[in-house]
């Protein structure tokens, strides 16, 4: 079993849609163990996406992903990361497969609906950086 770290992002929340994300999660097998909803602040959302701090997109990203509130669900499943990644499509909508998320939801590459976790390390990260042991459920 492994977990992945999951965002209904700004755009997906404000849009009415979290219901249908979740929808696709649960009928995939990924199972919440964890969820929430919150605003970032600007900095709270840097240290979130500190790995891209080098990106031309960094200020705008981090801005847009602090302009609303968020879901955030940690998924578990037998290849929760790869399973998830492959339900969100990718990043950019344009060139996401059909049947996924961000190809029938996204309006735009930043504003893409949802966020997934890219590796084990990166999942270990981002999951203790919203929730605490006691959040997730055994
Ligand atoms: P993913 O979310 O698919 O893992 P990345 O980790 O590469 O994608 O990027 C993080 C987020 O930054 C993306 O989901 C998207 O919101 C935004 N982003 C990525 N590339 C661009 C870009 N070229 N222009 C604007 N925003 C981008
Ligand atoms: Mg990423």
């Amino acid at each position: 079993m492994e977990r992945t770290l999951s965002i209904i992002k700004p755009d997906g929340v404000a849009r009415g849609i979290i219901g249908e994300v979740i929808q696709r999660l649960e009928s995939n097998k990924l199972k919440i163990v964890a969820m929430k909803m919150l605003k970032m602040n600007k900095t709270q959302a840097e240290g979130f996406y500190a790995v891209h701090e080098a990106r031309p997109f960094f200020d705008s990203l981090t801005y847009f992903m602090s302009s609303g509130p968020i879901v955030i669900m940690v998924l578990e499943g037998e290849n929760a990361i790869a399973k998830y990644r492959e339900i969100m499509g990718a990043t950019d909508y344009k060139e996401a497969a059909e049947g996924t998320i961000r190809k029938d939801f996204a309006t735009d590459i930043e504003k893409n609906v949802v966020h997934g976790s890219d590796s084990p390390e990166t999942a270990i990260f981002e999951i203790s950086y919203f929730f605490n042991s006691f959040e997730l459920i055994h």
